[in-house]
C-alpha cells in the first residue's frame, strides 16, 4: 500500500508525532497533493497550543500549502496532474447560508478549515477540495511563496478592510507585530505608494530594521506614536493591549484592524480613545476573491518572502521558534 508521512497532533499542548498512514485517494470534487512547502502561521500555534478550542483530532495542521497535483477525483475540471497548487485555510464553505450567498464566505456557518477540521500540510500528500485550491504557475519558489497562501491573503484582506472608504494614495498606515503576514503585507503597501509604519516589540532592533528594509518609512516600539497619526492600524500580533495603542495612533474616523484569529484580552480603556468615529474591526478568514486578488498583485508587486526552512520531521522546532519570536519573515516545512 503507499503511504504517506504526517506530523500529527493528538491532543492540544503536547507535540506533533510523525505517522505513516495509506496515501489517501481523491474523492469526488477532491485533489491529491504531493505537498512540496507548508508555511507555519501562527494560527497553527493557537491549534497545537489549544487557544482555538475545536480542531478535529487527530489533525494534520498547516494551511499555507504549495504542492503538485497527485491525483485528480470525479467531477473535478480545471486541474491538470503535476499542476502547481496552492490550498489555504478556507477549505470549504457550506455555499447555500446566508453569508455564502452574500459573497462572505469567510463567515460561513459551516465551514471547513484545513488544518483545523481537515487534515493539511504538515505532510508529504494532503487531499483538498478543488474549490477551494488556487493555480499558482510557475514562477517563483515552492518554499518562498508557501507565505503568501495565509500571511500574504489574511494580510491582503484585513489591509482591504483599513482601506476601505478612504483608498487615497497617501494612506498612513500603521502594521502592529511585524511577522510574516506584515513583511508581505509592507511591500504590497510601499509598492502601492502607502506610507507604512512599523511596530515591534520594545527593543526589537533587528525587526525595526527588517521592517525598513521592506519599505516602512518609520519602525518604532509598539507604545510609542508615530511621527504622525495615522489612517489605519492593522494589529497582526496576538496582543490585546495593542488595541488601544493603536486607538491612540490613528486620527479622526480612522480604522483598527485585528489581523488575527486569536487575541489575549483587550484591556478596558477610555472611551476618549474610540470617539471621533474611530472604528476597531477583525478579520475573520479568507474569501475566494481576497485569494484571486492577492495573488494576481504579489507578482506584479514583486513580493519576496523571507523563509526560515525546516524539515518536516522539525515541525514541532519551526514553532518553538516562532512562539518564542526567533524568525525574523516565516518558517516553512518542505518534506
Ligand atoms: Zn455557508
Ligand atoms: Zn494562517
Amino acid at each position: 500500500m503507499p503511504i504517506m508521512r504526517a506530523m500529527v497532533l493528538d491532543r492540544p499542548g503536547t507535540p506533533l508525532v510523525m505517522r505513516e498512514r495509506p496515501l489517501p485517494v481523491a474523492g469526488a470534487g477532491e485533489v491529491l497533493i504531493e505537498v512540496k512547502a507548508c508555511g507555519v502561521c501562527r494560527t497553527d500555534l493557537h491549534v497545537v497550543d489549544g487557544e482555538l478550542t475545536h480542531p478535529k483530532l487527530l489533525v494534520v495542521p498547516g494551511h499555507e500549502i504549495v504542492g503538485r497535483v497527485a491525483a485528480i477525483g470525479a467531477g473535478v475540471g480545471g486541474f491538470s496532474i503535476g499542476e502547481r497548487v496552492g490550498v489555504p485555510w478556507l477549505g470549504a464553505t457550506c455555499g447555500v447560508c446566508p453569508y455564502c450567498r452574500s459573497d462572505a464566505e469567510n463567515l460561513c456557518d459551516a465551514p471547513v478549515f484545513t488544518g483545523y477540521t481537515r487534515d493539511g500540510g504538515y505532510a508529504t500528500h494532503t487531499v483538498a477540495d478543488a474549490r477551494y485550491c488556487f493555480a499558482l504557475g510557475e514562477h517563483g519558489d515552492d518554499a518562498e511563496i508557501a507565505p503568501w497562501l495565509c500571511a500574504g491573503l489574511i494580510g491582503w484582506r484585513s489591509y482591504r478592510m483599513a482601506g476601505e472608504g478612504k483608498a487615497g494614495k497617501d494612506m498612513t498606515l500603521g502594521i502592529y507585530g511585524f511577522g510574516a503576514a506584515a513583511h508581505i503585507l509592507a511591500q504590497v503597501a510601499s509598492w502601492q505608494g502607502r506610507r507604512v509604519f512599523a511596530f515591534t516589540r520594545k527593543g526589537d532592533a533587528a525587526a525595526q530594521e527588517f521592517a525598513r528594509s521592506l519599505g516602512a518609512v518609520w519602525a518604532g516600539a509598539s507604545d510609542e506614536l508615530p511621527p504622525e497619526p495615522l489612517d489605519a492600524a492593522i494589529i497582526f500580533a496576538p496582543v490585546g493591549a495593542l488595541v488601544p495603542a493603536a486607538l491612540k495612533a490613528v486620527k479622526k474616523g480612522g480604522r483598527v484592524v485585528c489581523g488575527g484569529i486569536h487575541m489575549s484580552d483587550i484591556p478596558s480603556f477610555p472611551y476618549a480613545l474610540l470617539w471621533e468615529e474611530r472604528h476597531i474591526l477583525s478579520v475573520a478568514n479568507l474569501t475566494r476573491t481576497d485569494a484571486r486578488e492577492f495573488l494576481e498583485i504579489a507578482p506584479k508587486a514583486g513580493v519576496s518572502c523571507a523563509v526560515t526552512r525546516y524539515p518536516l520531521a522539525r515541525a514541532n522546532e519551526a514553532l518553538s521558534d516562532l512562539r518564542d519570536g526567533r524568525l525574523q519573515g516565516a518558517a516553512v516545512l518542505v518534506p
